[in-house]
């Protein structure tokens, strides 16, 4: 007799009509029980993520598996496929390489490891969730096992935050005890208030900057109002390279702010906040050198430098001070 745990299929004649009927069942069952590789749970249940385990039947997802199914997971699509036994392969791809050919060939989770490790100009990543994974590779037909391993390095702990939220059981870190737990030069991270800390996270935890989708707040009582992001997996604690560069905005935002005295035309004072945008946006490299038109252009930025710049090689300009208090700074 066959029968399935939701007594779907019930049989005990196995002639072809029902041998047919049957077969992604036992297909499916032999996959998972004795091919698939992976015993953690928080793997199995990404995999079954990948092949829609809970919104599917059997038979639906063996027929769609026979065509891929794709996942978006960060910068990759992960399609899962299947074969006439019901034996599962995956295939990760760069998303913007979806339908590209003559992609290099990549296998083992050693190939991911160096893929994360430099972006397309040869830069080191020191945040592997940041959009920068290069193109032009492909992991085909990788075994489940080998999958996790590569997304392991792809995209570290994503898999098991991803499960601990479906689970409604993500240990979320907040800012503040995340500060108040750091020790030696990281511990005066501590002095970013409320404000200063919705900053960090404007500028290094949006979409634009980062895949995971922020949960972390300043602390239970204070949401940042800046969104979080729209991730596939969430990020559960503020990383080490918002906490190093915590520690760098901490020892700028100890200076108190003067005002400044700078004579510039209209157009060079709009061009100083082109330039800012260019920087903060990565797009300077990508203004041509024929569009003076543009505020950030090299030519702009080469004259304005020329035009403004004192021997000392700085902007000319001079912090706009009383008399009293030029002589209390002189003298203190
Ligand atoms: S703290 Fe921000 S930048 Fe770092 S991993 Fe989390 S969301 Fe990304």
């Amino acid at each position: 007799m066959l029968e399935t745990p939701e007594t779907e299929v019930v049989t005990d004649h196995l002639d072809a009509a029902a041998l047919t009927e049957v077969a992604p069942w036992v297909q499916n069952w032999w996959y998972w029980q004795t091919e698939c590789g992976v015993h953690a749970p928080a793997g199995r249940r990404y995999l079954r993520m990948l092949e829609r385990a809970e919104t599917m039947t059997v038979p639906e997802r063996m027929e769609a598996l026979r065509s891929g199914i794709a996942t978006a997971w960060g910068q990759l699509t992960v399609t899962a496929s299947a074969n006439g036994e019901g034996r599962r392969r995956y295939t990760v791809r760069h998303t913007d390489d979806a339908d590209a050919s003559g992609l290099e060939p990549l296998a083992t989770p050693e190939d991911a490891r160096a893929l994360a490790t430099f972006d397309a100009q040869g830069r080191y990543r020191p945040l592997k969730s940041a959009p920068s994974l290069r193109r032009g590779w492909t992991f085909t037909e990788i075994t489940a096992r080998r999958l996790v391993g590569v997304i392991g390095y792809l995209y570290p702990a994503s898999i098991p935050n991803w499960d601990r939220e479906q689970a409604d059981a993500l240990d979320v870190t907040h800012w503040r005890p995340t500060a108040e737990r750091q020790t030696g030069i990281y511990g005066i991270i501590e002095e970013l208030d409320a404000t200063a800390v919705e900053q960090v996270a404007a500028t290094c935890c949006v979409d634009e900057e980062c895949l995971k989708r922020r949960e972390w707040e300043y602390d239970a009582e204070t949401p940042l109002a800046v969104d979080g992001g729209t991730g596939a997996f969430p990020c559960r604690e503020p990383c080490s390279l918002v906490v190093a560069a915590g520690r760098k905005w901490t020892t700028l935002e100890r200076e108190a702010t003067e005002t400044y005295e700078i004579e510039l035309t209209p157009a060079e004072a709009a061009q100083l906040s082109a330039v800012i945008d260019a920087v903060a946006d990565g797009t300077a490299a990508d203004i041509r050198e024929a569009d003076v038109g543009e505020g950030a252009n090299r030519y702009r930025v080469r004259y304005l430098r020329e035009k403004r710049f004192d021997a000392d090689d700085q902007l000319q300009m001079r912090p706009k001070r009383g008399l009293v208090r030029r002589l209390v700074r002189r003298f203190t």
